[in-house]
């Protein structure tokens, strides 16, 4: 029966070719099914089309869950020098650009093109396009009614990925399995993502828009404290770069952000004891230490005189515009949303997994593998990482 096979596994992305390759060259019979008609557009335009394909130092700190403890196993038994390793035996170039970040030297496409050939090499065969009706469980098998007619499987694996980029064919597919068969879902958010804000403060900051500088950020308390030394990019629609992309994810509507937009330096003691020997007007003193347009804007959006000489400024005003640049507080109104986000956080809630199989305990032969589940890498290379790791794990297994 060329419709019966051991593994099927829906969703043709990073997970699930992995997870594919693995199993079939284990000698399993496996089906990888993807509704899209072009494979893996999402590893396509990732890393800006480079493919940020992992981070060497990769490790369970370095991704968000209700469950951190989760993600230790399977990224202990895949390592980024293990995926550095097949990129290193398929020949294809690479380099690190910032803090471990590894990227492809021509193209994302050869990230693809070596799933593929993994694929190949274990005689993965392939139902895409097609789309899936409905999946049904009898005792020994799952039922997939499929466009391409109905395929039975004695394990499923899901790896359809998040809500991110609705526009490339992302769904909420994994979360409707998860709830047919009654596991637990932790609930989703956008995550790396530019933050927006509204009202009167804002619009004076607009001017801003296109300056990038290094950063301090932080918000939250306790475990789900957010803090990181990354650039900002100021936008005509609110804050974006990695400083943000990367804080955004622990971000809770409602509160605020703290920047040191110099973090280098304690302004306000620096121009207090300075005083003295600080010949020079503002404007000048703060274009030494930020991008020009930012300084000069910053002083007018600040109500301070650029042309104000410092050792004329009472303490308290110096003391004002310190804080202004050492400890911004700002409260964003939302996120660019699914729409723009790199990543979804929650998902299929990782206490209903086994940590060694990424299998439901409740549905035996149910697998759940990728962004899907309630574990989401910070910026860098991590969730691809957590993509390859849990679909090697699950291609171990089934
Ligand atoms: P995906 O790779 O999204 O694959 C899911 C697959 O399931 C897709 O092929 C989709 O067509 C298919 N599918 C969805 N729904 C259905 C359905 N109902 N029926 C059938 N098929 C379905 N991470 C990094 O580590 N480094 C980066 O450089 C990086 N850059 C990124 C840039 C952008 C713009 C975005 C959006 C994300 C980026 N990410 C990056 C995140 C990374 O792409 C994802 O975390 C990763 O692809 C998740 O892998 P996955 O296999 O779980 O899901």
């Amino acid at each position: 029966n060329p419709n019966q096979f051991d593994v099927a596994i829906i969703g043709a992305g990073a997970a699930g070719m992995m997870c594919a390759a693995v199993a079939g060259q284990r000698g399993r019979r496996v089906v990888l099914i993807d509704h899209a008609s072009k494979l893996a557009e999402k590893i396509r335009i990732s890393g800006g089309g480079r493919c940020n394909f992992t981070n060497v130092g990769a490790g369970p700190q370095h991704y968000l869950s209700q469950n951190p403890h989760f993600c230790r196993s399977a990224l202990s038994r895949y390592t980024p020098q293990d995926f550095i390793g097949l990129v290193k035996r398929h020949r294809i170039g690479f380099h690190e650009k910032h803090k471990g970040q590894l990227f492809c030297d021509d193209s994302a496409e050869d990230i693809i093109a070596m799933l593929k050939a993994e694929c190949d090499a274990g005689n993965v065969s392939w139902r895409m396009p097609c789309t899936v009706q409905e999946v049904g469980k009898s005792a020994e098998q799952f039922r997939i009614a499929t466009s391409a007619g109905e395929i039975q499987a004695s394990s499923l694996v899901i790896a359809t990925g998040g809500l991110s980029i609705p526009k490339i064919g992302a769904t909420d597919f994994a979360y409707r399995i998860a709830r047919q068969f009654d596991l637990k879902l932790v609930e989703t958010r956008p995550g790396l993502v530019p933050l927006t804000f509204d009202g009167k403060a804002w619009q004076s900051l607009t001017e801003l828009a296109g300056i990038a500088l290094e950063v301090e950020v932080e918000t939250g308390v306790k475990k789900e404290r957010g803090h990181f030394l990354e650039d900002l990019l100021f936008t005509h629609r609110g804050l974006s770069g990695p400083a943000i992309l990367q804080i955004s994810s622990f971000w809770k509507p409602g509160t605020p952000l703290t920047l040191n937009l110099l973090p280098q330096l304690d302004v306000a003691d620096t121009l207090i004891e300075g005083k003295g020997a600080l010949k020079k007007n503002l404007g000048n003193l703060l274009a030494q230490w930020l991008p020009n347009r930012l300084a000069e804007g910053w002083l007018k959006i600040n109500g301070f005189d650029a042309g104000a000489r410092i050792a004329d400024m009472p303490d308290k005003s110096l003391k004002k515009l310190g804080d202004s640049l050492n400890r911004w507080v700002i409260l964003p109104s939302g996120s660019e949303g699914y729409r723009k986000a790199e990543v979804t956080l929650g998902g299929v809630d990782t206490r209903e997994l086994s940590q060694q199989t990424m299998m439901a305990s409740k549905v035996p032969g149910l697998h759940f593998i990728g962004e899907a589940m309630d574990v989401t890498g910070w910026l860098g290379g991590y969730n691809f990482q957590w993509a390859w790791a849990s679909g090697v794990a699950a291609g171990s297994a089934v």
